[in-house]
């Protein structure tokens, strides 16, 4: 982090300007919403500070700028087109320990003024260190869209409530539960529209609701890797989540969507190894919903796809704690359109199967072979069986000529693409990063064309670690 923000509490505090044109000017009405004592050094100050003035805003001290004038000071803010001057004003500030901003010139400052979204009581800080303001306009132009002008009113309430709530609930969890409801309900809109009376009664009709707090649990799919991939309700409970119990193949830029005081255990299994059995995993949900949380059960891809949702899914249900099921994007789907092999097609492919690389029955291969019933075959979890599904493939007299796609990491910025045969393919599986999904079938083909995402990486339009994650999706 170049910047650190932080929120100062200005009130009464002594702030040193020198400069008294335009820049010092803008810098000024700004700082007078902080309630700030303002004191400016410059031989001249433009009309409008001078009106300030004579208001008994602001201080002027109308000579040049001394160290002298640091003393008892908070903030030292340099508004002179002098590069002389500003450069001894922030060694000075720098030597008596002073927070320094020379305007426009970022090398000599100790702070930055941030681009500043003000509903106050929420005042939205933004910066991008200096180096693109366009983006950052953009960006802030996105944030406000979302906020609503009238956001104080609904904060003022809340403040007003907060004490007398946190008396009432008692466990900081029930705190955080009601207050999410209410704001996710009617009542903020009442609010925003001034229906008062009205916004007053779905308060105390959640009140009375919330008392007897139950937890809810949430099986929920995130997709093959791209977060970019995963569903606006899919990030909705994410973001509400109290507990997260993750699997091994969910990625960190999901994660970073839960909520930062929310608790996040992966629960991943190794490859057969019990890493944490499944029976330890149902005990937890069913645990941390007992005592009147929201967990949301983070999986990779789709829950019902190899994902053991199911399994999950029958303890919960005898538990009769309530529950959601939230499917994601299964490694199958989202890799087929992130390597542009179409799964199904009228001339190639009459469907497609998806099997367990482990766990098959060798008769599902035929389907691959007779032209009039071609389907595409996708094995999830090969790694460590690939030589016996090869072989399986040959003594089933599949075709050489059927490609095989062996596809690592799909659908981030490390996906790795091999086109193969059914015979070769093994060497390729012990060569790559896990997880590996393969493609079999006709429709393969369609990769050389079709593919655009690798294309697009070795392109180096993206970087290392961007996905096609839009920015703005938190919004
Ligand atoms: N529920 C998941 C599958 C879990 S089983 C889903 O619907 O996708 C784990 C297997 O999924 C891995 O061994 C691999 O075969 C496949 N897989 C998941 N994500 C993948 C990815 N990004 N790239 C390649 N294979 C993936």
């Amino acid at each position: 982090m170049e910047y650190f923000p932080l929120f100062l509490n200005l009130k009464k505090k002594r702030i040193l300007i020198i400069g008294g044109g335009e820049v010092a000017k803008r810098k000024v009405f700004l700082l007078l919403r902080s309630g700030a004592l303002i004191q400016i050094i410059a031989k001249n100050i433009c009309m409008d500070l001078n009106k300030l003035v004579l208001q008994k805003k602001i201080e002027w001290i109308s000579t040049i700028f001394h160290e002298k004038y640091l003393k008892k000071v908070f903030l030292v803010i340099s508004a002179t087109n002098d590069n002389v001057l500003n450069s001894k004003i922030s060694n000075l500030s720098t030597k008596n320990f002073l927070f320094v901003n020379i305007v426009d010139d970022k090398s000599k400052c100790s702070f930055i003024f941030p681009s500043i979204i003000d509903r106050n009581p929420v005042i939205i800080s933004l910066t991008s260190s200096g180096y693109s303001p366009v983006l950052l306009k953009l960006i802030r132009e996105k944030i406000e869209s979302i906020i609503p002008f009238q956001i104080g009113k609904v904060v003022n309430f809340a403040k007003k409530w907060r004490e007398k709530i946190k008396f009432y609930f008692k466990k900081t969890y029930l705190v955080r539960i009601f207050w999410e409801k209410v704001f996710n309900s009617i009542f903020l809109n009442q609010i925003l529209i001034g229906q008062k009376e009205r916004a007053f009664i779905t308060f105390k009709d959640i009140i009375k609701k919330s008392k007897c707090q139950t937890g809810e649990i949430f099986i929920v799919g995130s997709g093959p890797g791209d977060p970019g991939l995963l569903t606006l309700r899919a990030l909705q409970v994410i973001q509400q989540a109290d507990i997260v119990l993750y699997d091994s193949l969910v990625g960190y830029q999901v994660l970073e969507l839960a909520r930062r005081d929310s608790k996040k255990f992966c629960v991943g299994k190794r490859y057969l190894g019990k890493h944490f059995s499944q029976k330890k995993i149902n005990d937890l949900l069913i645990k941390f919903a007992s005592k009147g949380n929201k967990v949301v059960r983070l999986k990779g891809g789709d829950p019902f796809i190899f994902g053991r949702g199911g399994e999950e899914l029958e303890k919960i249900v005898s538990s009769k704690i309530p529950f959601q099921i939230i499917p994601g994007i299964t490694a199958a789907v989202g890799i087929a359109a992130y390597t542009g092999i179409p799964l199904t097609h009228r001339k190639f492919s009459k469907g497609v199967i998806f099997i367990h690389g482990n766990d098959y029955d060798r008769n599902i291969f035929s389907f691959l072979k007779s032209k009039n019933i071609a389907y595409t075959i996708v094995i999830y979890m090969v790694k460590m069986n690939a030589l016996n599904i090869s072989n399986d493939l040959i003594k089933k007299k599949i075709s050489l000529d059927i490609p095989v796609a062996i596809i690592s990491q799909g659908t981030t910025s490390h996906q790795t693409v091999k086109i193969s045969c059914i015979k070769n393919f093994p060497d390729f599986c012990s060569s790559i990063h896990t997880p590996i999904l393969l493609i079999i079938g006709d429709v393969v083909n369609f990769y050389r064309k079709c593919n655009w995402f690798n294309l697009n990486m070795s392109n180096k339009i993206f970087k290392k670690n961007n996905s096609y994650f839009s920015l703005f999706y938190r919004s």
